[in-house]
């Protein structure tokens, strides 16, 4: 599932060729992603010039005069600049058609993405408005993390992934992070100590900053926005490695279901 790291390289790729862009049409193959593509978008969207691409948690903004485009890549989307004469696939759902002869291209074989439109303030949309701070802005800190898990009784993993704590840091992020910081994820999230919070921000950051140093990681299928495979994957030390040795004790790493998702941890290095 494309995580904050995959979103960014996303909007970093794309920004280039579509600011600055005017939208000529837009092309709907199938309007049935996770919510129904708007009928009104191509209305509103044409004759538009694209001003900013920017993110908020794992959405992508795309703004213009007359209002936002807010996307997401749902659980296997991919949004990438292509030639508009390049034929496009079953799974290629959205085309946003520009000036410069290349198109926006939305690719989500399981459609759980969306593509919406707001005339409004986007950061008030309510998709957004409940979004808690961007883990790699200042406003997320090692007290404010300790304040919001005060009595929490849920599993500290299963927390990280609650947006309305922390935008974008999925469960892959998470695992990582939790590893780096030396938290087992089933640890209630209420009885992590502000030393551990301290850590585990620093540890939530440096991990998000090295997968976007690496394009991300690629699971399923990510691409980023020229095509590419993220290279983060090589660099897990837990996520997806059950009974491999961990990387820094040799232990084998263990794999726990929590809740929908799976946990991966050292049980040595993890307490
Ligand atoms: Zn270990």
């Amino acid at each position: 599932m494309p995580e904050l790291p995959e979103v960014e390289t996303t909007r970093r790729g794309i920004e280039p060729h579509v600011v600055g862009r005017v939208v000529t049409r837009l092309v709907v193959r199938n309007p049935r992603l996770r919510w129904r593509v708007p009928a009104k978008l191509e209305r509103e969207l044409a004759g538009q010039t694209i001003t900013s691409v920017t993110r908020r948690g794992k959405y992508l903004l795309l703004a213009t005069a007359a209002g936002t485009a807010i996307l997401h890549l749902g659980m296997s989307g991919s949004l990438r600049v292509v030639a508009c004469s390049q034929a496009a696939d079953k799974y290629d759902h959205v085309d946003i058609v520009l000036d410069s002869g290349d198109c926006l291209r939305l690719r989500d074989p399981r459609r759980f993405g969306s593509l919406l439109w707001t005339r409004d303030e986007p950061l008030r949309h309510k998709l957004l408005r409940d979004l808690g701070p961007e883990p790699l802005s200042p406003d997320f800190s090692g007290g404010y993390l300790h304040e919001i898990l005060r009595g929490r009784r849920r599993n500290i993993r299963d927390t990280l992934l609650d947006s309305r704590l922390v935008a974008g840091v999925g469960n892959i992020y998470a695992n990582e992070a939790l590893f780096a910081a030396g938290l087992r994820p089933t640890r209630p999230a209420g009885k992590i100590t502000r030393t551990q919070c301290d850590r585990l921000v620093t540890a939530i950051r440096e991990t998000l900053l090295r997968a976007l140093r690496a394009g991300g990681t690629t699971l399923r299928d990510f691409r980023d926005s020229r095509g590419r495979p993220g290279y983060f994957q090589q660099s897990l030390k837990v996520y997806g490695r059950e009974d491999e040795p961990c990387r820094r004790c040799h232990t084998p790493v263990r794999l726990k279901r929590l809740g929908q998702r799976s946990a991966f941890y050292c049980p040595k290095c993890q307490r």
